[in-house]
């Protein structure tokens, strides 16, 4: 079987991390299986639709890195990959239906359909459609037609259960009477969601239907539409919903839902799919991060988690982190560069100096950002008011150190220096501890308090080298 799988985004807003979560699904057991992606429009919600939302929902693929096959940008041999450019097609399937008495035209209105659900709902009766267009004969409806009487399409619901095997849920059974006759056309001749997604499924041959959760009552009704076209229905894989620590659906009370936040706040796509590919399947190595694009065929649409994922922003942020540290040097160099304020230091610094500072830096960083508070030790002037800093400086034995180090710092720039090199900076460490006897807290965080003017921070003996001297020389006049 060719393996062929859908994402289809409404385009009634940003692509929320819910749908970039279900587009990576599909687009990983496309590439697993050697088969194809194809992204397609929903927008019949003509009131919620926009075509902007489409643009960015496509930008927002194509940031996180997920490419596909066919679809509205990238063209196909199965279009349109819009549904509102499929209108002719819905026509000649509901036609198929209303040919075969399978589906017929409704003629009752909003408020006689209202009516009867309020009557039905107090005698505790069956809130379903109760059929009254159900058996008109055929020249009645054509009379009514001709009229140019407003009508919907409905479908003659089965009655009998109906049951599947899902890939995450494993036996869904719904039992008969679920639902009445439903309605697949709308009077202004735009489908309804649950007929038009069986029309382009089966028209599209989409073999694998991975989406979120919610849409598993969806299945009955389209299982019935499969079987009244002789269609046999893809395989379902209803992966569990995205939720927050409060165990809600995840909404934007939760945080940022939309990926162009997270994309605007410098996550790393790479990270955010690793993490959400992490949020309702597991990697068979029990591994937590890792390459997403490099699974190959290790994916598989049985290993999906059952029950629902809380999303945890501080997880994510470590992930960050992680996939950070695992960028090339250079790579990291520019894009720090492009999060530091213009004319930065750091910027003018060679690039020796800039390896060895984001190669320190980055232990501490989930972000390009956060280096920017790390890069104080190397440039900044500023006295510490954190306690710690304050003790230290009220040690009898500080000033001790840092008239020796300023001795030093002296020496060292007299001699044109630029920087000290560590065996220098152990030199003078050594010297404190031997010749001018001072130990433990009280020559570390001596040290520190003098040649920082912070109570914190990095192995000085890396720091230190990383210091300009002359920066060195002005906090040991400033302290
Ligand atoms: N347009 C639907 C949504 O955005 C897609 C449902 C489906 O995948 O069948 O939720």
């Amino acid at each position: 079987m060719t393996v062929r799988v859908r994402f289809a985004p409404s385009p009634t807003g940003y692509l929320h991390i819910g749908g970039a979560r279900t587009a990576m699904y599909n687009y990983l057991f496309a590439k697993a299986m050697g088969g194809k992606y194809i992204l397609r429009i929903e927008d019949t919600d003509t009131e919620r639709s926009e075509r902007q939302y489409e643009t960015a929902q496509i930008e927002d693929l194509k940031w996180l890195n997920l490419p596909h096959d066919e679809g509205p940008d990238a063209g196909g041999d199965y279009g349109p990959y819009r549904q509102s450019e499929r209108l002719h097609i819905y026509k000649a399937w509901t036609d198929k239906l209303l040919t075969q008495r399978k589906a017929y035209h409704c003629f009752c209105t909003e408020e006689e359909l209202a009516a009867k659900k309020e009557i039905a709902t107090a005698a505790k009766l069956s809130p379903h459609y109760d059929g009254t267009c159900r058996n008109l004969v055929e020249s009645d409806v054509t009379a009514r037609l001709a009229a140019g009487a407003s009508s919907v399409v409905r479908f003659r619901t089965p009655m009998k259960a109906y049951e599947f095997t899902d890939h995450v849920r494993g036996k869904v059974v719904f039992p008969e009477d679920m639902v009445g006759d439903f309605v697949i056309m709308r009077a202004n001749h735009i489908p309804v969601y649950n007929f038009a997604v069986v029309v382009d499924d089966a028209s599209m041959k989409i073999s694998h239907v991975i989406r979120a959760e919610e849409h598993l009552p969806n299945t009955l009704r389209q299982l019935m539409l499969y079987e009244a076209y002789g269609e046999t229905p893809p395989e379902f894989a209803h992966v569990s919903l995205l939720i927050g620590e409060d165990r809600q659906k995840l909404s934007k009370r939760h945080g940022a839902t939309s990926v162009r936040l997270y994309k605007e706040q410098n996550y790393l796509p790479s990270a955010m799919l690793n993490y959400l590919l992490l949020l309702g399947w597991s990697h068979p190595d029990e591994t937590d991060i890792f390459d997403i694009h490099k699974l190959g065929t290790m994916f598989n649409i049985d290993r999906f988690t059952k029950s629902a994922a809380i999303y945890d922003i501080v997880k994510l942020n470590h992930i960050n982190g992680e996939h950070l540290r695992l960028l090339p040097t250079d790579l990291l160099i520019a894009e720090v560069e492009k999060v530091l304020p213009a004319g930065h230091p750091f910027t003018k610094m060679d690039h020796d100096w800039k390896v060895r500072c984001v190669t320190l830096s980055k232990e501490k960083m989930n972000f390009f950002t956060d280096i920017i508070p790390l890069l104080t030790l190397y440039f900044d002037c500023e006295v510490s008011i954190e306690a710690d800093y304050v003790e230290a400086r009220g040690w009898e034995t500080t000033p001790q150190i840092q008239a020796y180090l300023k001795g030093e710092v002296e020496k060292a720039k007299a001699s044109g220096k630029k920087f000290v090199t560590e065996a220098e900076y152990n030199e003078w460490s050594n010297h404190v501890k031997g010749e001018l006897k001072i130990k433990g807290k009280q020559l570390f965080m001596g040290i520190r308090a003098a040649l920082t003017l912070q109570a914190h921070g990095s192995d000085l003996k890396f720091i230190i080298p990383l210091t300009p001297i002359e920066v060195l020389e002005k906090r040991l006049k400033i302290s």
